[in-house]
């Protein structure tokens, strides 16, 4: 017999921590029920454990419809930041204008997404900007590049305007049954994006201080936000995009389609920038792979070495 076995075993999810207490969200509850206010067992800080946004717990009630967190389940991920257990799924969201598509921050967002491990979907936002707007031709142009350069190697685009309204019911349905965070620079319309998924919700979007835009420097505690059969980090993920975590030898990894390809490369542990019988190289010759990932990742690799060299 355990200790715990007079208490009612639930099942829940960490959804906010604040203060030393964590808000679990039972298992099957009403995405508008209210959350349960726990503290952590001592056993738990005993065993090295702490709690995490994201966590599938068991949990007891207590007194006042307070609550016990009693054991943290196994994590399938853990996000450093924002600092969530558990997410599945990132959605890259880039404007298709204001401010202007940058393929090369775009990559190297994915590489910190695939190396995470985490499912990545890209977000066209601002479509409305394609019709009107200064830069229409430009954001056509763009739009039109990333569904080229990106659906062939199997990322799904998807185009939002949160102007419009248009393009969020599908987003909002491809969340469904994720723990997701939205990733991507400051100003592409983050904010605005989950303000239109969650009826009610109130995100500041000015570029001066909107939550999910915030400065790296700013820690503050990050809450899971229930989107209706799906939660998603109200904080911005991969912020901070510097190589620290990365291996040289990872970066090909991270780059899905070259990944496929290096097994064909003549040489094992070829870097697909000179080797003969290369068939990243070769790929890009004939134009089976984008020219701009290549340059993309010849230009990673080389901010790597440099680093290392410098260390
Ligand atoms: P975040 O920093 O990525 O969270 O971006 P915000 O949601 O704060 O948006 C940044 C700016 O872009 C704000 O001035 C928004 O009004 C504007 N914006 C957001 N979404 C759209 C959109 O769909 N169309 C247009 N034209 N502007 C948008
Ligand atoms: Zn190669």
């Amino acid at each position: 017999m355990t200790t715990s076995s007079s208490h009612a075993q639930l099942r829940g999810q960490i959804v906010k921590a604040l203060s030393g207490y964590y808000y679990v969200r039972p298992d099957g509850a009403a995405s508008d029920s209210v959350s349960i206010q726990c503290r952590g067992r001592g056993i738990l800080k005993k065993k090295g454990l702490t709690p995490l946004v994201g966590d599938h717990v068991l949990y007891s009630l207590t007194e006042n419809g307070e609550g016990m967190v009693d054991e943290l389940l196994p994590r399938s991920s853990e996000l450093i930041r924002p600092q969530v257990a558990n997410v599945d799924l990132a959605i890259l969201v880039f404007s298709v204008t204001e401010p202007a598509l940058n393929l090369q921050l775009l990559d190297k967002f994915l590489l910190h997404i695939e190396h995470a491990g985490i499912e990545a979907v890209l977000c066209l936002s601002k479509q409305d900007l394609e019709e009107s707007g200064s830069e229409s031709e430009e954001a056509k142009e763009s739009a039109a590049s990333v569904h080229r350069i990106y659906e062939p190697i199997g990322y799904e685009v998807y185009g939002t305007s949160s102007r419009r309204g248009s393009g969020i019911d599908a987003l909002h349905k491809r969340l469904q049954g994720h723990v997701a965070v939205f990733a991507g620079q400051s100003g592409v319309g983050k904010s605005s994006l989950l303000n239109a998924i969650v009826p009610g919700l109130t995100l500041e979007t000015n570029e001066i201080s909107n939550r999910l835009g915030r400065g790296k420097h700013t820690t503050r505690h990050v809450e899971l936000i229930d989107i209706g059969g799906g939660l998603v980090a109200d904080t911005p993920g991969f912020s901070q995009l510097d190589f620290e975590e990365l291996g040289i030898e990872d970066l090909g990894y991270c780059f899905r389609d070259m990944r496929e390809l290096a097994p064909q490369c003549k040489f094992r542990g070829c870097t697909h920038t000179h080797e003969p019988s290369c068939a990243v190289l070769a790929a890009v010759a004939d134009g089976r792979l984008a020219a701009s990932r290549h340059e993309n990742y010849v230009l990673f690799l080389a901010e790597m070495k440099e680093k290392k060299r410098r260390y």
